[in-house]
């Protein structure tokens, strides 16, 4: 539905000045802090290449562009990414090849990226713990019928020490899955333990993408 015009709700995530400057900021942001937002108009997403992120707000457009309920849970979204650098905020929403869907349930962080399901528990967060889950599958079906195959519940990736924050290690680990290098893996592995599930290896093992690991080991 298109949300563009004059008119500023009180859930707006993102605006922009009237009169079609690409410059978007995001609620929240510090310079239209306490709704003042005069001049504005409202905007339903954050097109990159036709629009310009605030330099105060940048990785709240992006946030706010992946989550639909940015404004309902903007201070869970805010203390989350702020434990971002802002280069891991611009790998994982504007280059990134994928695209990244948030929402925040109950005390979960669902992040779906592609076909993969992973969530992050942020009632541990406030005791410095971060523990971050990604949907169990039944392969046969996966691999053959694109429509049905079936999540059934979750298992634990281990985080390894390979970002500043676990936090980000977390969000970056998700939006950086593939699935196939993991069952290339994954294959390899069962040779030698036939009894051992996909889900039970795929908590040893990740496939990641070249991109992001590539930029990782770059910093
Ligand atoms: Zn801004």
């Amino acid at each position: 539905m298109r949300t563009e015009g004059r008119e500023i709700s009180k859930n707006f995530k993102l605006v922009r000045e009237i009169g079609g400057s690409r410059i978007v900021h995001a609620r929240g942001c510090e310079s239209i802090r306490n709704y003042c937002v005069d001049g504005m108009e409202e905007i339903s997403e954050y097109r990159p290449g036709k629009m310009r992120p605030c330099a105060h707000c940048e990785r709240y457009v992006f946030v706010a562009n992946a989550a639909k309920d940015y404004v309902e849970h903007i201070r869970e979204y805010h203390e989350i990414f702020d434990k971002l650098s802002i280069c891991s905020v611009r790998r994982l929403f504007k280059k990134s090849r994928r695209h990244m869907d948030l929402e925040i349930i109950g005390q979960r962080l669902y992040m779906r990226v592609d076909r993969e399901r992973w969530y992050i528990d942020i009632s541990l967060l406030a005791i410095g713990e971060v523990r971050v889950f990604h949907n169990n599958y039944n392969i046969t079906k996966r691999d053959n019928d694109d429509a049905a195959w079936t999540e059934v519940g979750y298992h634990e990736h281990q985080l390894k020490g390979r970002y500043e924050t676990q936090i980000e290690e977390a969000i970056m680990q998700a939006a950086s899955y593939d699935y196939e290098k993991a069952k290339e893996a994954h294959k390899a592995k069962q040779k030698n333990n036939r009894r051992v599930t996909f889900s039970e290896l795929d908590a040893e093992y990740w496939g990641f993408s070249d991109g992001l690991m590539g930029y990782q080991k770059m910093r």
